[in-house]
This record gives structure tokens, sequence and C-alpha cells, in this order.
């Protein structure tokens, strides 16, 4: 369908494209150009958005207030839980560290009041309208995800014309331990598999789309979900080995931070905090990535990994103001994707590296050995994981701490403890 040109309005009629889409980028900036995208709370299954208030960078404020609120209750009255529904709720929200977007959503929904932003009106005002202020839109806003079957639905189930117009996305996502290192899509006897590979599909999703279509800026901050796991457990080199080539390079990934004792213990099942001393090492294998010095062996570590991660040109939304100017479109990006080998040099997509193999989960991969490059994400940074979780059932809040420490673990009471060291000995046993 061809919209109708419209010139006897002033709009379409008097103004220039480039100056109407200075007001489109003015209208979605009003509305909140970090949106969260989640289904609607009424149990529809509509998705609907919201903008989100936590700014780029903010770590999780959980910890700290409840940290202090702890201590409080310590020195008046010792004991194991705190209780109190706000925080109960606040510690098993499911929008993690943006718990106070779902918050602010809940107030708004509470007092009855609907969306005040401008994206529905402007984009059902005519055809033509909606045909040139989309790309602006996704062009210019970072789309806010927190939940895996959500972000699998949009992005690998049914995913929209619209989905390869997205230029920025930010998940925060807590994974099942057993999907997060499930990637393979054969089981043992070589039949297609029917348990879920969602996290393995999504980030197969995300290659395609950095590769193929407008995604150009990710951030993605993951946890694992099992309540009775921890971080140490994971082998987040198994774990993030389908994010590879464009995607890696354009990610910015949180993970929980490393405790020196698992990191003593395991080095090699987790991604260092230092990179190794090559470039050419880290540079090598790789399928079609940007240009990037060959050969630095003078300088240090540090300065190599810099080099690595930073020369990319694509700077996520939030960093790159000039970003969401109007040049900076799709179409340019699609331009600049010319400098690489262009897809029908290597028309395979980026899949899960086991696929297919006979190797388990739980057995890892050839790669994951002691100086096998890590994988070359544009940036990696540690959050400190919570230490504090709900209770199963009721309004109380209990310390959760991440790896066995016998000292610290004394305010833990029998039952817990042992439940703690036969969580150790999971993850010995992964070696
Ligand atoms: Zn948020």
């Amino acid at each position: 369908m061809t919209a109708e040109l419209q010139h006897q309005s002033v709009l379409f009629g008097k103004l220039p494209r480039e100056i109407r889409d200075m007001v489109y980028l003015a209208m979605w900036d009003v509305s909140g150009t970090q949106q969260h995208v989640f289904e609607h709370e009424d149990g529809s299954g509509d998705v609907t958005h919201f903008p989100c208030i936590l700014a780029a960078g903010k770590t999780d404020s959980r910890n700290d207030e409840f940290e202090t609120m702890w201590h409080k209750q310590q020195a008046r009255r010792p004991r194991s839980l705190v209780e109190d529904p706000v925080w109960a709720r606040r510690m098993s929200s499911t929008w993690n560290e943006h718990w106070k977007c779902e918050e602010a959503m809940l107030a708004r929904m509470g007092e009855g009041r609907k969306s005040e932003t401008l994206f529905l009106p402007s984009l059902l005002t005519c055809r033509r309208m909606y045909d040139e202020a989309l790309p602006t839109l996704y062009a210019s806003t970072t789309l806010v995800l927190t939940s895996l079957p959500l972000a699998h639905h949009l992005l690998v189930a049914a995913p929209s014309p619209n989905t390869r117009l997205w230029r920025a996305a930010r998940l925060s996502l807590t994974v099942p331990y057993e999907q997060l290192h499930r990637h393979r899509t054969n089981d043992y006897a070589g039949r297609p598999s029917t348990a879920p590979h969602r996290w393995a599909e999504l980030c197969g999703a995300l290659s395609n789309l950095v590769r193929f279509a407008a995604l150009r800026a990710v951030a993605l901050r993951l946890d694992v979900a099992d309540t009775d796991r921890f971080w140490w457990e994971v082998r987040e080199r198994w774990v993030l080995s389908p994010v590879r080539g464009r995607l890696a390079r354009c990610l910015v990934l949180q993970l929980p931070e490393l405790t020196a004792d698992v990191d003593t213990m395991r080095p090699y099942q987790f991604i260092p905090p230092t990179p190794c001393s090559s470039i050419g090492e880290l540079s090598g294998g790789e399928d079609d990535g940007p240009a990037v010095a060959t050969a630095a062996t003078t300088t240090t570590a540090t300065e190599n990994w810099n080099r690595y991660t930073v020369p990319t040109p694509y700077k996520p939304l939030w960093i790159s103001a000039a970003a969401t100017s109007p040049q900076r479109g799709p179409a340019e990006e699609t331009v600049r994707d010319t400098e690489y080998p262009s897809a029908s040099t290597n028309p395979s997509p980026e899949t899960p590296p086991s696929t297919g193999s006979g190797s388990g989960s739980g057995s890892g991969s050839g790669s994951d050995s002691p100086g096998v490059p890590p994988i070359p994400f544009m940036r990696l940074e540690r959050y400190q994981r919570r230490r504090w979780s709900r209770e199963p059932v009721g309004d109380g809040v209990q310390a959760r701490l991440e790896f066995f420490n016998p000292r610290e673990h004394k305010v833990l009471g029998r039952e817990r403890r042992r439940e703690k060291i036969r969580g150790l000995f999971r993850g010995l046993l992964m070696m």
C-alpha cells in the first residue's frame, strides 16, 4: 500500500525531509529514548512499553539499600530474615536491576494513567508519517528487555518486519542454569532435541540482526535464575560461546563479579579480567571481523585489549550522542556493512559452535581450556550479584552468599550450609 503524498499539508508540503526527521526525533526524545518492552500485566499476552528510568551505567542499588536496612535490624534484633513485603517483591523482581522502572510502571497503572508517549499517536496519524517516522523511531530508541521468553518470542519465534529496524537493545536476562549451558539442537542419539534452546537461539538471532540488519549496539546483563545455583558454577566461556563475530564486538556485557577464590580454582572456566597478550591471538579464527591491529607485540595486554575492543565504529546510543542524528540511520549502517565480507561470501548465520556435536553441556567444549583467547567483547563489566534472596514462602528476605565461605556461612543455619557445600562440590565436579 502506497501512502498519499499529502502535499497540501504543511508538514509534508512545506518542510523538507531533513526537518521532518528532526521533528520525529524530537517526538521520540520527549517520549523517552529507552523503552522497556514487556508483556502487559493483565495476562492478555499483549506487548506494551514503558520508559526506562535507570540511567546507563547505574548499578543495581538494591544491595546497598537493603544492606543498610539489614544492619539496622541486626543491631536492633538479630534475625536471619528481614520480613518486608516491599523488599521481598523488589528482591524477586523479574525486571532485575530495573526494579525501579517496574515500580514506576506499576504505580502508573495503579493510578489508571495511560502512556504519555507520542509513539502511537504519531504512528497512527497517517500512512506517510508511519513510513517516514518508523525508521527514526527504531534508530533513536533503545529497547530494553528483561524477559528471556519475551526476547525469544520477539526475535526468534515471531519476529516482525520491524525487528530488522532495531538499532540498540539492552537485555537484562535471568536464565535457568540448564538453558544457559544448552547449545546443542540434537540429543545424544542425533535426534532433534525437543528441549528449549532459547538462550542459544536468541544469541543467533541477535548475531543475524547485527550482521544483516540495523542492530549496532547491544548491552547484555546476564544472571542465573536458579535460586540454588551460584554464578561460580556457570561456565562462562561455554555459555557465551554463541556470542561471536560482530555481535561480540558491539556487545557491552555485564556479568556477576568473580571472587578471587573462584578465579584461582577454575580460571579457564571464566572470562579473564585482563586480555591475553596478543591481538593476533584474539583476532584469529573469526569470521567477519572489522579490521583490527594484527601485530602489536610491544604493547601491553591492556593496551591490546583496548585496541581490540574500541576501534569498532559502532557506538551504543547511550554512549554516542551523534548516534541519534538522522544521518546515522540504518541505511548508512547498511552501506558501512559492505566494508566487511558480504553475506554471500559467508552466508551461514552465526550458530552455536557445538550444534550437533557429541559433547554434553556439562562436559565443556574443546576451546574451554587454558590459553584459549577470551571472547572479544566490546566491553566486559562485572557487577555485584545480589547477596539477598526472597524466601520461597512469605515476605522474608535472607542473606545469600555467592560462594562457600566458612567464616561468612556461620550466619546461616545448618540446612542452608549443607546446601552450599553441595553446591560447591557440584561446581567442582563440573571441572
Ligand atoms: Zn529500566
